[in-house]
């Protein structure tokens, strides 16, 4: 299935030209990070209701041919999906062949990183919020920190580079542990992100008083190396802040989606498991691509059907977040079942 590049047709009233698309696999997930999923109790979307590997590989054809160059692979846990390493193949067919990520917890990438590699994947970010193994069992409450290394390791050595680690901070919990964190991921050669949290956990309870902000991560990094600003040219519409860390070559993101928002300059569109387009994380509506999907239309007028809902679903994209603002309300959907 070759997508037809029809230049950029998702482009939103302010503006904004979609470029990145996040599809989501799967709601389900191995960990039960306290950030975004409760410890038990959350009800998993019904299988007749998520998309098949054809249906979502269709989706992003012609999200390519409308105009996305980027592809992310997210979920719940991507790795989990039986039939990812064929859905990766049949999106790297794609042309113009879109650029190939995955966000995983890492879980399974020791068996999958070299047929990931193979099927076409360019890079992966692997969440580690912690290298202490009982604090990533009291975070994400599974005692499984040593395979989430090794599967880091196998990435590496599956050359999915760069490798970039994301670590979200909580106040108390991991937060005096970054400027460690860092040192370890110069020396194994990953990229350190670290990610304000967001007001997305099923329990409601984020706090903003509570949080750790980017200006605090920054001052206790700055305490312990020194960091030089990427040029602005290089970060261009990429949600982190990147530094180069003691002269180079390694690097720090620090992405401020709470209190130093990139609205402006965002190019994301996301596709839910069960197959809803949103423009945001902290999206109200959603565009049902399912319905389009199982409607009976094929070939030409299936496309052309899927490419009208991208162009609506974009136009329809709000000025930012509003997180802070006062009719600020948290989605319904938690994170795992959005897409990170
Ligand atoms: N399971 C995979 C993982 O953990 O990388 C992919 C999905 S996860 C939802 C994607 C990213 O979102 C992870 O890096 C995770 O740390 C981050 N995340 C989850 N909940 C968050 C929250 N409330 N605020 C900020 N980041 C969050
Ligand atoms: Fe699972 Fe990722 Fe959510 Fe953690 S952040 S519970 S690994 S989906």
């Amino acid at each position: 299935m070759a997508a037809q590049h029809r230049g950029t047709d998702l482009v939103d009233r302010f503006g904004r030209t979609v470029t990145d698309l996040r599809v989501s696999l799967t709601d389900r997930c191995n960990l039960r990070c306290t950030y975004c999923m409760p410890a038990e109790g959350l009800d998993w979307l019904p299988s007749a209701e998520l998309l098949t590997g054809e249906e979502i590989t269709r989706v992003v054809s012609a999200a390519v041919a409308s105009g996305v160059t980027e592809v992310r692979f997210t979920g719940g846990e991507p790795l989990l999906r039986r039939d990812l390493v064929d859905i990766v193949a049949a999106v790297a067919q794609l042309r113009p062949r879109p650029s190939l990520s995955l966000t995983t917890n890492g879980l399974g990438l020791t068996r999958l990183a070299g047929p990931l590699a193979d099927a076409g994947l360019d890079r992966v970010n692997v969440s580690v919020d912690t290298l202490d193994r009982a604090k990533f069992a009291e975070i994400t409450r599974r005692d499984r920190l040593e395979e989430v290394l090794e599967g880091l390791a196998a990435a590496r050595d599956a050359g999915l580079a760069p490798v970039k680690v994301n670590a979200v901070l909580m106040r108390g919990v991991n937060d005096a542990e970054l400027p460690d964190l860092l040192r370890w991921c110069l020396r194994e050669g990953y990229q350190l992100r670290v990610i304000e949290q967001m007001p997305l956990d099923p329990q409601h309870g984020w706090d903003r008083e509570r949080m750790v902000t980017a200006a605090q991560a920054l001052a206790l990094l700055q305490q312990h190396f020194e960091l030089e600003p990427e040029p602005e040219a290089v970060r261009g519409s990429a949600p982190a802040e990147t530094w180069i860390v003691n002269g180079g070559p390694g690097k720090v993101g620090v992405i401020g989606s709470v209190t130093r928002p990139f609205c402006g300059a965002c190019d994301r569109l996301r596709l839910t498991a069960d197959g809803q387009l949103r423009n945001c994380l902290f999206a109200r509506d959603e565009t049902d691509v399912r319905t389009v999907l199982r409607s009976g239309l094929s070939g030409p007028a299936l496309d052309a059907a899927l490419a009208e809902r991208l162009r609506a679903n974009v136009h329809a994209k709000r000025a930012g977040h509003g997180i802070g603002e006062p009719g600020f309300v948290q989605p319904d959907r938690p994170m795992s079942a959005i897409g990170g």
